[in-house]
């Protein structure tokens, strides 16, 4: 059933296609050719053209599928924003190389800086949300907070672009703390479930220099994907040039990502192209599945009830059997936004969130890569109990944002209550 909400998403949306035309604009790739004083730039190879319900949940970070890219072909999403300090910047660096990407909305930044969210629309940028307060317990949630979160959050962006149509059916779940009835309901709003195929640690304290090592390097073991950045980072910023040169050096092409509605076709693509095999022993992807165990980031408060392998939407299979993937039964194609008419994929087809193990990658020839740091980085982030700089604690993918605090706002969990995975989030 679709909610109120996306039931005026579809009428506006489609009142606006039809009253301005904009559809066959957004689809125009900004070739690199065609970058205005910028014959170098590295540009947007070509755009295309996804139909969520046919493929819900994309990303081989956590699930089987992901975009049916070719190889040598990069997707750069960028999460949390808009901060205007750094995300201008973020906009101005992909405008002077031509590059259109995907960004996904914290609904109360929205709120704070609805300029920012149009400043995306107006380079030709991708949109979409990523929960209203960006709670690291999504999966965890009650399906009717959770619920509530995604609306909200689709909400605030709409409300801050004005136009429904120029959002994009286009979610990331904050920490990817997925859920199957977080998923669930998305599938059920025609909504496509975003992970990654490959982080680059931005969140992290790391340095800029190994923010833009790990995205190159990890891009280059997969061959092709998904990157997951944060354009709230600083360290993000500070990376991204020398990112863009080195994918256009290495040949990688940028490929932007819009979503099908009844005036705009989807690429026509096979099941096969939206399978991602790992490449070599060193890919990531061959290490998942494994049952996360968590941690809690604010030690000196009160943790959070613990969860179990009983729970059931942490009871990962412990062995992912690619042969058991969910074929066939794939609903006809129909452009975003109608009634649903697809059924929950099930849980067989999903991977839970990713092992600490799973992007071992050296940043140092001596070091691996684990999501953990030392701490204390801050002050006030020491625990009260701990009493060596020792010792590793795991930190959330988004634990900035998690801690961000917007006036007039209030986060609808309670702060410091967040268990995070020990993995990539
Ligand atoms: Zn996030």
């Amino acid at each position: 059933m679709l909610t109120g909400v996306w039931m005026a998403y579809a009428s506006l949306r489609v009142k606006a296609l039809i009253g301005f035309g904009l559809l066959g604009m957004a689809v125009q790739p900004a070739l690199a050719a065609n970058c205005p004083g910028n014959p170098g730039a590295l540009g947007t190879s070509r755009t295309i053209v996804v139909d969520p319900r046919e493929h819900p949940r994309i990303g081989t970070m956590q699930y089987s599928e992901t975009l049916p890219l070719e190889d040598h072909e990069v997707v750069l999403t960028f999460d949390d924003g808009p901060i205007p300090k750094y995300s201008n910047q973020v906009i101005a660096m992909l405008a002077e190389q031509c590059v259109q990407a995907t960004f996904f909305i914290i609904g109360r930044m929205a709120r704070e800086y609805p300029e920012g969210v149009r400043k995306l629309i107006a380079a030709g940028h991708s949109v979409g949300t990523h929960t209203q307060n960006h709670p690291l317990t999504m999966n965890r949630l009650p399906i009717a907070a959770a619920q509530k979160e995604i609306d909200d959050g689709i909400a605030s962006v709409t409300a801050a672009l004005g136009d429904p149509a120029q959002l994009s059916p286009f979610m990331r779940i904050p920490g990817l703390l997925r859920a199957a009835v977080v998923e669930d309901y998305l599938i059920s709003q025609g909504i496509q479930t975003w992970s990654a195929d490959f982080p680059a640690d931005d969140w992290r304290h790391v340095s800029s220099k190994t923010v833009h090592d790990l995205a190159i390097s990890r891009l280059k073991a997969k061959g092709k994907g998904i990157l997951l950045l944060h354009d709230i980072q600083a360290r993000t910023v500070a990376a991204l040039p020398g990112i863009l040169a080195d994918l256009k050096a290495n040949g990688f092409r940028v490929v932007h990502v819009v979503a099908a509605t009844p005036d705009r076709p989807k690429t026509p693509t096979d099941l096969q192209q939206w399978q991602m095999r790992p490449t070599s022993e060193t890919v990531a992807i061959s290490r998942w599945p494994k049952v996360p165990s968590f941690a809690y980031a604010y030690l000196d408060m009160l943790p959070a009830p613990a969860m179990s392998a009983s729970d059931p939407d942490l009871s990962f299979p412990q062995t992912f059997d690619r042969t058991r993937r969910v074929r066939g039964a794939v609903p006809q194609p129909v452009p975003w936004p109608r009634q649903s008419t697809l059924q929950p994929m099930t849980d067989k087809a999903t991977l839970p969130v990713p092992a600490h193990t799973l992007f071992e990658i050296s940043e140092r020839h001596s070091a691996p890569v684990n999501a953990m740091v030392r701490w204390p980085h801050h002050a006030e982030q020491t625990p009260k109990h701990a009493d060596s700089a020792s010792v590793a604690r795991p930190i959330s993918i988004d634990a900035s944002a998690a801690r961000r605090s917007i006036p007039g706002s209030m986060p609808v969990t309670r702060p410091g209550l967040q268990p995070v995975p020990s993995t990539i989030r």
